[in-house]
């Protein structure tokens, strides 16, 4: 009867049992090189910049729009605006015959600073925040926060700002209300205890030496005049990111778990830009996308649902057919993450449907809620060629859900790459408190997603 158990069921495995000790030496090896590349990646911006100096390093130039067609084996990136990387290997096929497209984004839940944020009250200065993407605001409060961002200057100059990330640097935090005191707040729903417009950044404390008002407030923005020559008219066209000053970290006593802020989706980009920058010869023209924008629904121009993506390939196409063309033969990997079981919170999943840690890349035919509303549902045929792809290239994988049947839902970048033609299916890394300060994904898995995108680009 095993016999005909294992001829006929599905059973998932545990990737620890499919996997030998020289593919756990890679494994260690290609987290250790993700876990750089991710505590220097805090914004999307640092994402950007990050990822072109690996590709500038891997012999990727910026795409010249007046080249013509992209030939085989030629590599090219094109920087949207700092904010969004695309990142292309030529095919020995032509472009006609479609591309492999990998699409991630590298923007992550975080606290924006308004454009007039800072204000003094009770003689202690802070800054105000919008906070971006979707957030359990309660967990905001009393951690460490770093601010990185730019301000942008009206003669047409941007000043980088970073605060915080350095040993020696002071960091920020949002405070909360000490348990005692909080009789009141703690009745309150979750959703309610904190609210937005309390998302106020402490900033200071020490008045500038003299009478009047508003002397805090006129000390720090001395401070931020001295070490970035910025006045406060110029927090009006700056773009300021409040983010966790966590260090990304090995996690359990096994250290088989990563711990960091910005995981989703960073940890999918990763993957594929692992894989693009160790493509040489794709059989058809390997597209790597990291986007920005998906947490607030891929808006704008960086965001996925922006032209920009059919401008770049038009000039990858070189007018030897039309981006349509190319898109209708192409197919996409949608690398986003995915809602890993969390043991302590079953009741939100159907666990045969559940992604877990260490069962590897995630594959979501469909996301969206309530009937699968807003989903990509991914053609049957083309999981079936994931499906293929992966088992052929030994990547451990599993098949998932993003929880229970009326639980919620969420959505990705897929749906905006299928509305142009393009096949597309989602697949990523299962994660535990996606969204909160300090997101947990499992090493096999991180290993796992990249092994997935790099046979997809190799794919014939
Ligand atoms: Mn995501
Ligand atoms: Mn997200």
């Amino acid at each position: 009867m095993d016999e005909m158990k294992e001829k006929l069921f599905y059973q998932p495995k545990n990737g620890y049992d499919l996997i030998d000790a020289k593919e756990r030496l890679a494994l260690e090896d290609y987290c250790r090189r993700y876990m750089a590349w991710l505590d220097a990646s805090r914004t999307e911006r640092e994402a950007v910049s990050q990822a072109i100096k690996l590709a500038e390093a891997a012999g990727f130039r910026p795409l010249d729009p007046a080249a013509g067609a992209i030939g085989p084996g030629q590599k090219v990136y094109w920087n949207n605006r700092g904010k969004g990387l695309l990142l292309a290997v030529g095919g020995k096929k032509p472009m006609a015959e479609g591309m492999v497209v990998q699409a991630a984004h590298v923007d992550s839940p975080r606290l924006d600073l308004k454009q007039r944020p800072l204000f003094e009250d009770s003689e202690l200065g802070y800054l105000r925040t919008h906070y971006y993407g979707g957030v359990k605001k309660y967990q905001w409060t009393a951690i460490p926060l770093e601010l990185h961002g730019v301000v942008a200057l009206k003669d047409g100059s941007t000043v980088d700002v970073v605060i915080g990330r350095e040993p020696s640097d002071p960091q920020l935090t949002v405070t909360d209300l000490l348990p005692h005191l909080a009789a009141d707040q703690m009745q309150k729903t979750m959703a309610k205890g904190v609210e937005g417009e309390k998302l106020c950044i402490l900033a200071g404390s020490v008045p500038y030496a003299g009478e009047g008002s508003d002397r805090v407030k006129l000390a720090l923005m001395s401070i931020l005049n001295d070490r970035y020559g910025i006045t406060e008219a110029d927090f009006i066209s700056a773009e300021l990111e409040a983010v966790p000053a966590f260090d990304v970290r090995e996690l359990g006593l096994d250290r088989s778990m990563i711990g960091a802020y910005g995981q989703d989706d960073r940890v999918c980009a990763f993957a594929e830009l692992a894989a693009i920058l160790e493509t040489d010869a794709p059989e058809r023209t390997a597209v790597c996308i990291l986007a920005d924008k998906e947490e607030i629904g891929s808006v704008g121009v960086s965001g996925m649902r922006s032209q920009d993506f059919e401008w770049f390939v038009e000039k990858l196409c070189g007018g030897t057919c039309t981006a349509q063309d190319c898109f209708s033969n192409s197919f996409c990997v949608s690398a986003d993450v995915t809602a890993a079981l969390d043991p302590m919170y079953p009741e939100v999943s159907e666990k045969q449907n559940a992604a877990r840690l260490n069962y590897g890349v995630g594959f979501c035919k469909y996301t969206g809620s309530r009937g699968k509303s807003g989903a990509n549902d991914a053609p049957a045929e083309l999981v079936a060629k994931l499906r293929r792809i992966c088992d052929e290239a030994g990547v451990v994988w599993q098949m998932c859900e993003l929880g229970k049947v009326d639980q919620g839902g969420g959505g990705t970048v897929a749906g905006f790459m299928a509305d142009r033609d393009i096949d597309t299916i989602d697949a990523g890394v299962p994660v535990l408190s996606m969204h909160a300060p300090f997101e947990v994904t499992s090493k096999l898995d991180c290993y796992m997603t990249y092994k997935c995108m790099k046979a997809a680009y190799e794919a014939k």
